[in-house]
């Protein structure tokens, strides 16, 4: 026999096995001792109030019915000589198209710019160390895409609750731990994530799936309106009248081949602004009703949005206990993003706080055509590059200060490891978007008493929130509108953002050929 119970308990009790056990069996109206097994749907934490609580949906298994569902298996076909299907990009779009295209019958061959997890690591590392960044090889470029050196958060506004659901359980299947299958805010940890990576590339191998890297595609082959293979930067032809192109939102070179032959574009809205760093424990303070959050409640995090003329201004990707990172793509650029290890435990909360741009708002770069929004993204990076001391180094304010239009003397402490450089950001931020910022920070200060201070830095530049630029596919089909074969999706397509949503939209990249091949 299965039941469903909801289980409203202290932090200290909801992290007591054997307190969920026996308040689970009395709510079932079952014995403890007749209980089977127990399995958590559902974890939430409500800070609401000062009486803080922890929010579960527990399956309670009793008699011999212990039948707990569990994930579905991934089952591979050996593909080594089925039809192949190139995939350029391996972040999780590329990854998971790869897995869907294996289980379906289908060889992936995946041509991927970047080097493998972990050669990958020393080359982040030298963008901190020496101030060096590899175009091909950094944060957002290499094996496992700017997923790898992420957060991991693992939450998507997409409603496709089955699919989302599909990309959990191969993560689980590749090594996450099953918990993501149940947190209300799931996340993997920057940590983690290297060896799940590292486990999806060896199942696709297994499979008889090519997994070449350090190759980049730089052209496309197009006969008419269809995609016959691609071109590598070392001059090599790869044939296959199905591409997948999950190339990522930083791949500006992309979008250069797409226009060059004559791939349509779109311009899309997007998002920029600074990322901002408080102390942990400060954000804990407000969060948690003046107190500290001891030993059973998670680093807090927020989420904040108001309108300023017009325009949304938000937090974006926010990393309780975690780490601002350097995620430029080209050497004379400064771009950040944050991410955080499993345990959340650094002593930094950051947060992107970025401001809404359309595209009308892009009058000044329409030379540029659908790449306007690029441009004006690679204006403001290097501007922040310029700001910081032509390195990697970040420029930086105080928040109370930015918010107050001072300079800052000095800076505190901060996680970003290249380094911040004193710099007035609230002077040389384009105004449409230093204003909103410093009016959005004074309205989220009345939401969170505290939030300003100049205890909190301002780093820039957060740029690289969403792709300004959308390759536009046939909705149902997901080929692109007129280049039959060419499957653009994940966030460089402009139809995803986040692991998640991009994950997703690669899998069904992968149903959709796999259709049309069967038709
Ligand atoms: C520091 C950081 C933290 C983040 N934290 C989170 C988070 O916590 N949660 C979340 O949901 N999202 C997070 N994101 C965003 C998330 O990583 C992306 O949304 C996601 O990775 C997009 O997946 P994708 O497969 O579409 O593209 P990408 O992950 O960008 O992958 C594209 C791949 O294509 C390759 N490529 C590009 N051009 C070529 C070429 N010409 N030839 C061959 N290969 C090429 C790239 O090297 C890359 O590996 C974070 C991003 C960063 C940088």
């Amino acid at each position: 026999m299965e039941k469903q119970v909801q289980i409203n308990l202290t932090p200290a009790a909801a992290a007591d096995e054997t307190a969920i056990r026996k308040i689970a069996a009395s709510l079932a109206g079952i014995d403890m001792a007749a209980v089977s097994a127990l399995r958590v749907i559902k974890r939430s934490v409500d800070a609401r109030k000062k009486n803080i609580r922890v929010n579960l949906i527990v399956e309670v298994f009793s008699g011999e019915d212990s039948a707990i569902r569990t994930i579905t298996p991934f089952i591979p076909i050996d593909v080594s000589l089925k039809q192949e299907v190139i995939i350029v990009g391996a972040g999780p779009a590329g990854l998971f198209a790869a897995l869907r295209l294996i289980e379906l019958g289908l060889r992936p061959v995946i041509i991927e710019r970047g080097r493998d997890v972990s050669s990958r690591k020393k080359d982040i590392a030298r963008i901190s160390r020496e101030q060096i960044v590899d175009p091909d090889s950094n944060y957002c470029f290499g094996e496992g895409g700017a997923g790898t050196y992420s957060d991991g958060k693992l939450y998507t506004r997409s409603k496709k609750r089955g699919d989302n659901t599909r990309v959990l359980e191969l993560l689980c299947l590749h090594g996450a731990n099953d918990n993501i299958m149940y947190e209300a805010h799931p996340h993997l940890g920057t940590d983690k994530l290297p060896g799940i990576i590292s486990d999806i590339r060896k199942s696709i191998l297994e499979a008889g799936g090519q997994f070449i890297l350090e190759k980049k595609v730089t052209d496309f082959l197009i006969e008419g309106n269809t995609i016959e293979g691609v071109v590598t930067s070392d001059n090599e032809q790869f044939k296959s009248k199905y591409v997948i192109l999950a190339t990522g939102h930083s791949a500006r070179d992309i979008y250069d081949i797409c226009k060059k032959k004559g791939v349509e574009l779109e311009m899309k809205p997007f998002a920029m602004g600074v990322r901002v760093e408080h102390p942990q424990e400060l954000i804990d303070r407000i969060q948690y009703h003046g107190n500290s959050r001891g030993e059973f409640l998670p680093a807090s995090s927020y989420n904040l949005a108001k309108q300023i003329d017009g325009r949304g201004v938000y937090s974006f990707c926010m990393c309780p206990g975690g780490f601002i990172v350097p995620s430029a793509t080209a050497q004379e650029e400064v771009v950040v993003n944050g991410m955080s290890p499993s345990g959340r435990n650094s002593p930094y909360a950051n947060s992107g706080i970025v401001v809404e741009i359309k595209p009308e708002d892009l009058i000044r770069y329409s030379s540029f055509g659908e790449m306007a929004g690029i441009e004006f993204q690679k204006e403001l990076e290097r501007e922040a590059w310029k700001n910081g001391g032509h390195t990697q180094r970040a420029p930086a304010q105080r928040l109370a200060d930015f918010v107050a239009g001072d300079n800052s003397g000095s800076l505190p402490k901060v996680s970003y490891f290249p380094g911040v450089t004193p710099s007035p950001l609230h002077s040389w931020l384009p105004k449409a978007i230093g204003r909103r910022l410093r009016d959005g920070f004074r309205l989220f200060g009345q939401v969170m008493n505290g939030y300003i201070t100049n205890d909190a830095v301002v780093l820039g530049v957060e740029s690289r929130t969403s792709s300004p630029v959308r390759i536009p596919r046939d909705l149902e089909k997901l080929h692109h509108i007129r280049i039959s074969g060419l499957y653009p999706c994940g966030e460089g397509s402009g139809y995803a953002g986040g692991i998640v949503s991009s994950a997703v939209d690669g899998m069904r990249a992968a149903e959709a050929i796999a259709k049309k091949i069967c038709l």
